[in-house]
Parts: structure tokens; C-alpha cells; sequence
């Protein structure tokens, strides 16, 4: 700990060792963004502010969608001579971007930040929602180290991704209550962009209103054939196994889809399902998404390539924004622009997002059984699992148990002589009676021949 229980000892320089363990620390306490936090933060605090840009970034209203969006936000941070800066169709209509982007702020900055906020008579702070967005100060900005800290903020990669997930998903599929291209969607557009194409035109009186077929959807029969083929994917096992069960042919939808189902649809399957249904130039762009999540998520990163994904961002950004609606951008799609950052300061993904939180609270909440009283219910439960942990660590080597659990597949004794059939053998599941053709009769006799040593001496 670099923290004693006074809060004095060991207040010298801060060594590169507990500079890392701080930002540990405050990528799981942060005030702003705690991990669970930062799924709330997804639907209601992160509506007006990046928490990361703040005040410098302000997002667009749409006023027909009735939300905020982070439509053409990202221009600016790319370098002054792209040509998208100077692109009038393609973003807001007629709208060229001079301006610079905005500096990340250190946890000096930010320490200022707060010590500067005044609390309201009514509770809360002065200026919450249109300056800033701190709803308490945490104990954790008393600390001496704070103002050396590079990343004070610590995104969740797993609820950006699936929010990402979960956009892309119901847009692309055309999903009635989940896409992002609907009605108000097309509305928003109109006014702020110029793509005729998409616009909606009266359909006269009496007649009902309908969208134009976007470049990112798929249609009834691609989204039929999608669909079928997720249902016939095979996975690993326990790897994604929802994404095949939970497929309706008769809503065209995918039911009970989770963060890890979004994770392993938009890395590994989203390039795949949708190649030859979009046209190349929204394949490719969505291919490029693809493969940004997983580079970013990768078990371990490459500086030099995350100082590619760092540059590669905002450009990435801005395609998608050339592809989709205003509306497909929620505040919460900016945060992707970060994330290259935060691996580069705060190291791989997967030590710093909310899966192992997440499972975690799975088990604890199982544990509880009486729901009136939670936390008792919880911990008697804990301490019975650590006593059977404990104890069973005695058991002879045979007998099963936590520790020595039976295993899953080849279960049983073989007692054949036959080098091919020794080991952990056993049927798998219920013995079925099967007469085999010649065919496979010769297959199975020519596999035992090639692999049995015992034949070995009497081949050529
Ligand atoms: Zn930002």
C-alpha cells in the first residue's frame, strides 16, 4: 500500500511502482468513474459531458431524437491538413473545422478543478450539468500524489464496447425498438446534414411514413440468412453460446444478448456477417471498427501500436460519421477516442474493465439467499465456502471435490491394453447401438491402424 492508516507515512517522492498502483486505484475509485458507476454514467451522467474533454467538448442536441449526440465531434482532433476538415457534405452541411482539439487534463487540472467548486444551497454543486459534472468530492483527491496522476479517469472498455455493440447491432439489423436509424433519426438528419437520400418525404395524406433503405442495413433476406448463420456457428465451448441459442428467425432478432456476446460479435463476427450484404466502402469502415476493438482488447499491446490507434481514432470516427445518422452517435460512442490513450497510460484492457467486477458480483449475488437480510446472507455464505475450501484441501486424492473435481469429458477407468484406448477414456454421453457402413467401418480400421504402436512392427 503507498497509503498508511494515517495517511502520512511514506509521503516521498512517488515511485514509478506507486504511481502505477494509484492509477489503479483511481481507475476503480474515481469519483466520476468508478467501474459500476460507469454504466450509469452510459444512460444518465454522461448525457452533456466527455469526462474526459469536459467543458472544451460541448455535444450537439438533436432536437427531434430529444438527446444528445456526438455527431461531427471529432474533426478537431484530427490533424489540421485532412481533408475532412474542409469536407462541407459529408458532416454538418457546410461547416469547415478550424478549431484545435481540446488538451487532456492532467489530475493537477483537474484537482484545481475541484477544489474550485462551490456547493449549492439545495445540495450538490454550483454549475453541475452546464460546467461540469461532479456530483461529490472523493477522499481520494486529499492524497499527495494526486496531482502527478496521468489518468484520472479510467473508461470501461466492456460497456463501451457493447454500447458499441449494441448500436451497430440493432441499426444494421434493422431492429424495430433498437436501431439508431429510425424516424426522429432521419428528421435530425435533414436538418443537419445533406443527405437527400435519407431525408423523409410526406408520403401524402393517409399514406404512411417510410424510411429509405440506408447502405447499413441489411435487408429482410440478408438479415434471414445472417441469422441462420450465427445459428449454425460453432464456438468453443462456453465461449459465446447465447449468440446461438438466443436467435429468433420469426422476429429477426438475437434474444438475451450480453456484453461478452456484443464483445465477441462486433470483434470476431460483425466483419464476417455483414461482407458482400453493405456495399465495400461501409464494409470496410466496419471491418476497421472491428479490428480497433480487438487490437485494443488484445492480451498485450504494442506501443507502437497504440500510438497507430491513438492517430487512427478520430479518423475512424469521422468515417463512421460519414456512414451513419447523427443519432448513431450517443455521447457514450465518442469515449472511443480515448481508449487508445488510456491503454498507452493505464496498460492492457483487460486489467482495467468490468468483467471480473462484474462476474464477481454474479457469485456474491448467488450467495445471498435471504433477501432481508443481503450483506449477513452473503458473508455467512462466503465464510461456508472458505471452511469447505480449507477443509477439503485434506481430502485423499480420489474423492471428489472442490479441489479434485470429476472430469468433465472421458470420465470412467479403462482398463483395455491397447495403447490407442488408455488414458482418461470414456464415453461422453449416453452409449447409442449404431451399425456401421463400409465406409466407415474401413475409416475407423485405418485410423486404429495408422495411430496404434503395437501394429507398428508389422507395416513395411
Ligand atoms: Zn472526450
Amino acid at each position: 500500500m503507498i497509503w498508511s492508516r494515517h495517511g502520512t507515512k511514506g509521503c516521498g517522492p512517488m515511485t514509478e511502482q506507486q504511481r502505477q498502483i494509484l492509477e489503479c486505484m483511481f481507475g476503480t475509485n474515481s469519483p466520476c468513474m468508478t467501474y459500476p458507476r460507469m454504466a450509469y454514467s452510459a444512460a444518465c451522467v454522461l448525457t452533456r459531458r466527455c469526462p474526459t474533454c469536459k467543458a472544451a467538448l460541448q455535444f450537439i442536441w438533436l432536437r427531434k431524437g430529444g438527446k444528445y449526440s456526438s455527431f461531427d465531434k471529432h474533426r478537431q482532433f484530427l490533424p489540421a491538413d485532412h481533408p475532412f476538415r474542409q469536407d462541407v457534405k459529408n458532416f454538418t452541411k457546410g461547416v469547415k473545422i478550424t478549431e484545435i482539439a481540446p488538451p487532456i487534463m492532467t489530475g493537477a487540472a483537474i484537482h484545481a478543478q475541484i477544489d474550485a467548486l462551490r456547493v449549492n444551497d439545495g445540495g450538490g454543486f454550483v454549475g453541475y450539468g452546464e460546467e461540469h459534472a461532479w456530483t461529490q468530492k472523493s477522499g481520494l483527491w486529499r492524497l499527495p500524489y494526486i496531482d502527478d496522476i496521468l489518468l484520472p479517469h479510467n473508461i470501461d472498455v466492456m460497456h463501451t464496447e457493447k454500447n458499441w455493440g449494441e448500436a451497430l447491432f440493432g441499426t444494421v439489423m434493422d431492429i424495430s425498438d433498437k436501431t439508431k436509424d429510425n424516424v426522429k433519426a432521419r428528421v435530425d438528419l435533414a436538418m443537419l446534414c445533406d443527405r437527400p437520400r435519407y431525408e423523409m418525404r410526406s408520403p401524402g395524406p393517409g399514406r404512411k411514413w417510410k424510411k429509405t433503405q440506408a447502405d447499413f442495413v441489411l435487408t429482410r433476406a440478408q438479415k434471414k440468412e445472417a441469422l441462420e448463420w450465427i445459428q449454425k456457428l460453432q464456438f468453443p465451448d462456453g465461449y459465446a453460446v447465447n449468440l446461438r441459442r438466443g436467435v429468433n428467425l420469426t422476429t429477426m432478432r438475437i434474444n438475451g444478448l450480453k456484453s461478452h456476446d456484443y464483445h465477441i460479435w462486433i470483434e470476431r463476427l460483425l466483419p464476417v456477417m455483414v461482407r458482400g450484404y453493405l456495399p465495400d466502402n461501409v464494409w470496410l469502415v466496419l471491418a476497421e471498427l472491428s479490428n480497433f476493438f480487438r487490437q485494443l482488447c488484445a492480451k498485450e499491446l504494442s506501443r507502437a501500436v497504440i500510438a497507430d490507434m491513438e492517430k487512427m481514432a478520430p479518423v475512424l470516427l469521422c468515417k463512421l460519421e460519414k456512414i451513419f445518422p447523427p443519432a448513431f452517435f450517443n455521447p457514450m460512442q465518442h469515449l472511443l477516442l480515448h481508449l487508445p490513450y488510456e491503454a498507452r497510460m493505464g496498460g492492457p484492457v483487460q486489467f482495467r474493465w468490468c468483467y471480473p467486477v462484474e462476474r464477481c458480483q454474479k457469485v456474491l449475488r448467488t450467495k445471498c439467499k435471504n433477501k432481508c437480510k443481503i450483506e449477513a446472507s452473503i458473508a455467512e455464505a462466503y465464510i461456508l465456502e472458505e471452511v469447505s475450501n480449507f477443509t477439503t484441501k485434506y481430502y485423499g486424492e480420489k474423492l471428489p471435490s472442490v479441489h479434485n473435481p470429476p472430469p468433465r469429458y472421458n470420465a470412467g477407468d479403462n482398463e483395455s491394453s491397447l495403447s490407442i484406448f488408455r488414458g482418461q477414456l470414456g464415453s461422453a454421453s449416453d452409449a447409442r447401438y449404431k451399425t456401421l457402413n463400409h465406409e466407415e467401418w474401413r475409416r475407423i480400421m485405418l485410423y486404429l491402424l495408422t495411430n496404434l504402436s503395437e501394429v507398428e512392427p508389422y507395416i513395411g
